[in-house]
């Protein structure tokens, strides 16, 4: 099997000025990823470790940079999935450097969706990163809160998915939600077939977008869907995009990776950061625009 990491920084603008930061951070998310699988990790290792350095970025909209919520805080959903329909997720915490990295103990635990105080108390037991809630809070996104800024560039979710050399599969979604969403709003992100989806037999995705119009859709597994019969990743995804697009009104975007390793991605808004890397390739190849 050929080893496969795909990234995104989430559907969005993206103004010239960010283009580079997009690069950069989506760059880092696959190295990190891919120095997991050399190193013989897990898929879900390397979703968890791509993950980590995007909730890191202050580009992204995830952890330390997070969009804030009516009250002007940072609150986080994240999930990850195995291919063996394993899963754990948290949504509305705060204070949690890594999201992500919770949402995995949970799996490896046994897997629910933990909330709010309870996840918090999950991550402090389980020896999670936490902060004062506060620290996540980054410059830009208080100014725009502050002044109520009509943000055309939001910072927006991030997600990973990668196949390892023993075909497993796995996914992983990270973000603030959106822009002054009112406190205790949950999305997609952390809700399973509609945030991301994994399925050792087919493939795996992760979604991004407006998480109200992900949620009716089931976005994550209507692509994993649209994979079955050899179909390949990219006419897949264009095809979920498509389907919500038919259905709803909203920007979405989503990348996948079929149990071959082949990688797809596709979405309606103005831009995607998106970044890949397998072992046919001799350097991560990154995008802003497909
Ligand atoms: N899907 C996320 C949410 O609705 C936000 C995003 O991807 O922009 O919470």
């Amino acid at each position: 099997m050929i080893p496969t990491i795909i990234v995104h920084g989430g559907a969005k603008t993206i103004k010239d000025d960010k283009v580079a930061a997009n690069h950069t951070g989506c760059t880092a998310a696959v190295e990190a990823g891919w120095a997991v699988l050399l190193g013989g990790g897990t898929a879900a290792e390397a979703v968890e470790a791509a993950i980590r350095v995007l909730e890191a970025d202050q580009t992204f909209n995830a952890a330390l940079g997070a969009t804030l919520n009516s009250d002007g805080e940072v609150e986080l959903d994240a999930a990850i999935m195995e291919g063996s329909l394993n899963w754990g997720a948290v949504a509305a915490v705060q204070g949690v450097r890594h999201p992500i990295s919770v949402a995995r103990k949970i799996m490896d635990d046994k897997p629910r969706l933990l909330v709010a105080r309870g996840a918090e108390r999950f991550a402090v037991d389980s020896g999670a990163e936490m902060c004062k809630k506060e620290d996540l809070i980054a410059e830009e996104q208080w100014q725009q809160w502050k002044k109520d800024e009509k943000v055309i560039d939001r910072p927006n979710t991030v997600g990973c998915v990668v196949l390892d050399a023993s075909g497993i599969l796995a996914a992983g979604t990270s973000t603030g939600g959106t822009t002054k969403q009112q406190q205790g709003r949950v999305g997609d992100s952390a809700v399973i077939g509609c945030g991301l989806y994994a399925d050792n037999k087919i493939g795996a995705c992760s979604t991004t977008g407006d998480g109200e119009s992900i949620i009716p859709v089931v976005l994550a597994k209507t692509a994993i869907d649209f994979l079955v019969g050899d179909r390949h990743p990219d006419e897949a995804a264009q095809m979920a995009i498509d389907a919500l697009a038919s259905k709803v009104k909203g920007e979405a975007g989503c990348i996948l990776i079929d149990n071959q390793g082949r990688i797809g991605w596709a979405y309606n808004s103005q831009n995607m950061a998106v970044a890949y890397m397998n072992t046919d390739m001799d350097r991560t190849a990154v995008f802003t625009r497909k």
